[in-house]
């Protein structure tokens, strides 16, 4: 198993598997991109689907999540969720996507064996969005959210960041589009992974601003801790249910204490939190001929070193070196 110093166990892998996007979300990426990964350094589907062998079957992992980057730009993507489908022990396999191009491939990764895909929406008004993206594809993004529906990758959540000033009024119009859609709305605050490091805590709009904007409209009502388990997101009730919406408050109430995941970056290096400043290569000694003993014992290691929390709050935090989009959120 990849427990940690402090007992916690990871069963909840995130695989990122490619660094590139195809929007510049202004929170995230610079409008003209950044140095990409060289292609050799990348992994290859192979290596992808050995690693998550190993995770599945040595280690515990019973979640994957494909991410990235944004991963509908991996050409193997479909052929890489197969496979993974067909490993014993089956693990759960989502998808989390910004929607582009999905209305091409909804089908494919649903037939391959995706369970349920997560898309990322942070405005459902046209102009806002290409402010806050670069780019003018809203309506795909909307096309490819009802294709993942329509292929049964449910529940179909959507994750919303609200930035100060340009989408921070809009959490009320987000989730009754979402309820009417059927969609389960999580907004996600913002934290300090840019690549820009423009992130001011000061400014970050908080789970508390959130949720006091969508009492001026909707009645919450919170369900149960012992609900929650190790998700990040806190849940409510939206007038009475069963409709749900979920704040992940990473910054102003961490929830490190109950954090399960394990994250393999596009070239096969494992970190133990998306905070974390070291992380260890799988793809050097896979390369060199490692067996699968030798890779989960690695992997062990890397887990066992976990932090205890992430830091945003201390004194000398310090921003990965890695962006959100090379770490795989
Ligand atoms: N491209 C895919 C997508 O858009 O979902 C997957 C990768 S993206 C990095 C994953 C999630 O991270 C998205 O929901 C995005 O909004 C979120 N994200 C990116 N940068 C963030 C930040 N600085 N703070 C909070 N969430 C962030």
């Amino acid at each position: 198993m990849l427990v940690d110093r402090y007992g916690r166990v990871a069963t909840d892998l995130r695989v990122s598997l490619t660094d590139r996007c195809n929007l510049r979300c202004t929170y995230c990426m610079p409008e003209e991109g950044l140095a990409w990964l060289p292609r050799q350094d990348i992994l290859t589907d192979d290596e992808v689907v050995r690693l998550v062998r190993i995770a599945v079957q040595r280690l515990g992992v019973t979640e994957v999540r494909f991410t990235g980057g944004e991963p509908l730009l991996r050409r193997g993507l479909v052929d890489i969720v197969a496979a993974c489908a067909r490993l014993t022990p089956r693990p759960e396999l989502s998808l989390t996507t910004n929607a582009v191009g999905l209305v091409r491939v909804a089908g494919a990764l649903a037939e391959a064996g995706l369970d349920r895909v997560n898309g990322s929406l942070d405005t459902i008004r046209a102009d806002r969005f290409e402010a806050l993206t670069h780019r003018r594809r809203l309506d795909d993004v909307l096309a490819g959210l009802a294709a993942a529906r329509a292929a049964g990758l449910e529940p179909v959540k959507i994750n919303a960041v609200l930035m100060r000033g340009i989408n921070d009024d809009e959490a009320p119009e987000l989730l009754a589009w979402a309820l009417e859609h059927g969609y389960e709305l999580r907004f996600i605050e913002q934290m300090p992974l840019d690549a820009q490091h423009g992130w001011d805590r000061s400014t970050m709009v908080t789970a508390d601003e959130i949720l006091a904007s969508l009492l001026s409209v909707f009645s919450l009502t919170p369900l149960p801790d012992e609900a929650r388990g190790s998700a990040p997101a806190e849940t409510w009730l939206v007038n009475g249910g069963p409709e749900r919406v979920g704040v992940i408050a990473s910054v102003t109430r961490p929830f490190c204490g109950a954090c399960d995941r394990t994250r393999l970056t596009a070239e096969g290096e494992v970190r133990n939190c998306l905070f974390a400043r070291d992380e260890s290569d799988l793809r050097g000694p896979m390369r060199a001929g490692a067996d699968d003993e030798e890779l989960a014992r690695r992997w062990q290691t890397a887990m066992a070193g976990k932090a205890a929390g992430h830091g945003i709050d201390d004194p000398g935090f310090l921003q990965p070196a890695r962006p959100m989009s090379a770490i795989g959120g």
